[in-house]
């Protein structure tokens, strides 16, 4: 199918393996992981990460010499791109043509490691079908006061006005301070609703419902005065080129010391109402991560999506 870039013919050069260099170099240094750590977090994590970041354009925190010295962010390929990624040439809303990256499978994810990305951020949409979001993602972003339990109960309560309009949804702990809400969407019919536009304002409309019951904990603008005391439901991850932290992902956030360096991680609703923290899983859980059954398998088994009734529940067309 020439039409599927992650299927197609693989180009020779992007079989060759990664080669790690300066693997003794650490990239956390509150942590100690190195380069090689993050490469064998990648290789343990892989079987569950690729099938929810393969194929789907990124945004990258890179931090080649480490957190203690200067981040960047990168979205766009570069002299420096490692031939086992893909590109996409994609539309700027200035007209501009850019080139951005995807991977395919584990030696993209080794490959991450060896430019030193510790964070992998992603479209809510697949290269290969760019125009047609296929997941809603609902940040929940707290004033830094508010204890986690009050973001745990604004997980469930998205969780609830979704499943109200027929869409399950799985909680992702970020590994830094809040949850991301998120609820996969087609494949199959209901594709003509699925356009960045109509799943932008279905995704505000949600989080205005929420605050609509309950303007004392919740906001849905940007505002950082109004956030005070409050959860920010940022919906705005919901748009064309807005990216949010890929399952798995480290985080280049603090580390506790005598663990690993957080992770995003994906639970289940029961876990989620146990876990004190949204930080509590490191690159050193991997291994037991692994053995677990998978916290999101059923997400793609999952055949949702924005149904006409839902749309006219929330007065969005
Ligand atoms: P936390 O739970 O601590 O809020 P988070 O990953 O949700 O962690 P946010 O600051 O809420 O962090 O950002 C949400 C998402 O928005 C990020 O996961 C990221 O994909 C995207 N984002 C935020 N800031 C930037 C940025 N400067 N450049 C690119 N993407 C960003
Ligand atoms: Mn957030
Ligand atoms: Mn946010």
């Amino acid at each position: 199918n020439h039409d599927d870039p992650v299927k197609d013919t693989v180009p020779a050069e992007a079989r060759s393996p990664v080669t790690l260099t300066h693997a003794d170099r650490v990239l956390d240094p509150v942590s100690h992981l190195t380069k090689q750590g993050l490469a064998t977090y990648m290789r343990a994590v892989s079987a569950r990460m690729l099938p929810l970041v393969a194929g789907r354009l990124l945004s990258l925190l890179r931090c080649p010499e480490g957190t203690a010295q200067a981040c960047f962010f990168q979205r766009h390929a570069t002299v420096g791109t490692p031939v086992q990624w893909r590109r996409k040439l994609v539309k700027e809303k200035d007209g501009r043509a850019i080139n951005y990256v995807y991977l395919t499978d584990v030696d993209g994810l080794v490959a991450a490691a060896q430019i030193g990305v510790l964070e992998l951020h992603l479209w809510g949409s697949q290269a290969r079908k760019l125009e047609s979001p296929d997941r809603l993602v609902f940040d929940l972003d707290p004033d830094p006061d508010l204890p986690f339990s009050e973001v745990k109960a604004a997980a469930v309560a998205v969780r609830d006005v979704l499943a109200a309009l027929d869409l399950a949804s799985f909680p992702l702990l970020t590994g830094g301070k809040g949850v991301h809400v998120v609820a996969p969407l087609g494949p199959g019919a209901g594709g003509g609703r699925r356009q960045w536009p109509v799943v932008s304002a279905f995704a505000k409309a949600v989080a205005e419902q929420l605050v609509e019951a309950r303007p004392d904990a919740y906001v849905a603008t940007m505002s950082k005065a109004r956030r005070q005391g409050r959860i920010f439901i940022d919906h705005f991850r919901n748009a064309r080129g807005a990216s949010a932290v890929a399952p798995y992902s480290p985080r280049a956030k603090p580390a506790r010391a005598g663990g690993g360096t957080p992770i995003a991680c994906p639970v289940t609703w029961e876990e989620l109402a146990a876990a004190e923290r949204a930080d509590i899983y490191t690159t050193a859980d991997a291994p037991a991560l692994m053995r677990r059954p998978d916290p999101w398998a059923r997400y793609f088994e999952m055949r949702q999506d924005l149904g006409a009734g839902a749309c006219r529940v929330l007065g969005v067309k």
